[in-house]
């Protein structure tokens, strides 16, 4: 586990073996030899498995692609997370991504444990007819540790609905006979994905922002007022006006995000700017996101990057460095790119008071102290990003019942659940001097804890 999991991690069990009332019945040694259990469990995968995929490329060189599956913890049910195609991918950052789904899942009571898969390509590099061949042969190799009752893969970075079509099929030809539909999420609707699974992140990224700072706020604004909690401050602050947002990323769950915040008719956001991997486009009136969104849909995922590709999207921008996007004066910071994007040398530069991370892990550990320290809201990855796997829930459930739900309701399902959590975390978070990240830990370690404890698993 990276150390900032597994440093907070190790915060919320320490808190919880102080809090007596918490597993009362783990009292003196056997409550310490138990949370010592915990933290062994929590901080390890149950099992990495690793292989080389051998593929013949269409030049007929054969080449063998590092491919890995790590299955982090499975007592909340079958493992569960995406597949990542990325050159930077490596067997240390898919543990913490599998790790980060284990608690993801805790928090917001969807009954899978934590995975997470990854091959180290740039898919860019690939002909169709050779990714299809890289997506057969994973399933190939892993087909004895995944299944719709054991590992269920989605799609990551890099990956999408034709990828886990792709997969879902050869899994299919594998195990004749045998159910296959739930055995990967985030498919195409017509061969059983599930309607709203394609926005369901960015869907709930934007959710989770603004339930925070104006449905909750407005639901609780004589009660935060007693409150003396920094947060709560900043939060309070943005009730009546406004938001600026900018917004990193522009692909799946960055251009949703940025949309979900463009279309929302009862509040006047702002996307001032929005940033891919190759440019940042900034507009202090706001940009026109769906002329972007139908520009990226024809322009393999890019933004535009000069003024004659502006023209063309019909956007009126300024044309900005990729990592500019990061240090304008703006409210809010949603990152939904890769990991890491704040770190300890640009710190210093971020200039938003509210961060929400819909990418996994895109703050470090040191900046997310500094950060809190100055009293800005980091709304965690486990919290803001978890449509993506809440929808796959309900993909997996209507795979089963072969009874498909519309997209209405999905999306119904879908809030109704985030909001859930939202109002568990959310007083906790206003109330107490624990940053919001600290709050969504604790809930999940003592959701894990209390089944693993249950389950006989403490020893
Ligand atoms: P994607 O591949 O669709 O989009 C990634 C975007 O980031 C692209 O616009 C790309 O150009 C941009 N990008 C890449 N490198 C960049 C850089 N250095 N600087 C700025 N932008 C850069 O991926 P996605 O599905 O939108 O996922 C984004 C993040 O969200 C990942 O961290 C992923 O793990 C996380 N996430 C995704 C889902 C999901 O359902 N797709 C669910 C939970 C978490």
């Amino acid at each position: 586990m990276a150390s900032q999991t597994g440093e907070i991690v190790q915060h919320s069990l320490d808190a919880l073996l102080e809090d007596s009332s918490f597993l009362p019945d783990l009292k003196d040694q056997t409550r310490k030899q138990a949370f010592t259990s915990l933290a062994a469990l929590l901080s390890t995968p149950n099992q990495i498995h690793k292989s080389f995929l051998r593929i013949a490329l269409e030049n007929g060189r054969v080449v063998r692609i590092p491919a890995f599956r790590v299955q982090h913890n499975n007592a909340l049910g079958p493992y569960k997370g995406g597949i990542r195609f990325h050159e930077s991918v490596n067997e240390e950052e898919v543990a913490n991504l599998a790790a980060l789904m284990t608690l993801k899942n805790a928090l917001h009571e969807v009954p899978f444990g934590g995975g997470k898969g990854g091959v180290v390509m740039n898919p860019r590099d690939y002909s169709v007819k050779e990714l299809h061949l890289i997506c057969e042969k994973y399933v190939h190799y892993f087909s004895d540790v995944i299944g719709p009752d054991k590992d269920i893969p989605a799609p990551d970075v890099g990956t999408g609905d034709r990828e886990m079509d792709w997969m879902m099929a050869e899994y299919k030809s594998i195990r004749p006979g045998m159910p296959y539909r739930g055995s990967f999420t985030g498919k195409s609707v017509v061969n059983g994905g599930s309607l709203g699974r394609r926005k369901a992140t960015g869907k709930g990224v934007y959710f989770t922002l603004r339930y925070m700072l104006y449905d909750f706020l407005n639901e609780q604004k004589n009660w935060l007022r007693t409150v003396d909690n920094v947060f709560a401050k900043t939060a309070l602050g943005y009730r009546n006006r406004p938001l600026t947002l900018s917004v990193q990323g522009f692909g799946n769950v960055g251009s949703i995000a940025a949309l979900e915040a463009f279309e929302c008719k009862h509040l006047n956001n702002k996307v001032v700017a929005v940033s891919d991997r190759n440019v940042t486009l900034y507009h202090e009136d706001g940009l026109d996101i769906p002329a972007l969104i139908q520009y990226t849909s024809k322009n393999q995922g890019d933004l535009p990057v000069d003024e004659k590709q502006l023209s063309e999207a019909n956007v009126k921008a300024q044309i900005l460095d990729r990592e500019q996007v990061l240090y304008l004066d703006v409210d809010v910071l949603v990152l939904a790119a890769l990991e890491d994007q704040i770190h300890q040398d640009n710190v210093d530069k971020i200039k938003a008071n509210v961060i929400v991370e819909g990418a996994n892990a895109p703050v470090t550990g040191e900046a997310d102290k500094y950060l809190s320290d100055r009293g800005v809201i980091i709304v965690p990855d486990i919290l803001a990003n978890a449509g993506g796997v809440i929808v796959s829930y309900f993909e997996w459930l209507q795979g089963r019942e072969t009874q498909f739900y519309t997209e209405e309701e999905v999306n119904k399902l879908l809030l109704k659940k985030m909001k859930g959590t939202m109002d568990t975390i959310l007083p906790q978070f206003f109330g107490d001097p624990f940053p919001l990240r600290q709050n969504c830990y604790i809930h999940a370690v003592m959701k894990l804890s209390t089944i693993l404890y249950r389950q006989g698993k403490l020893y």
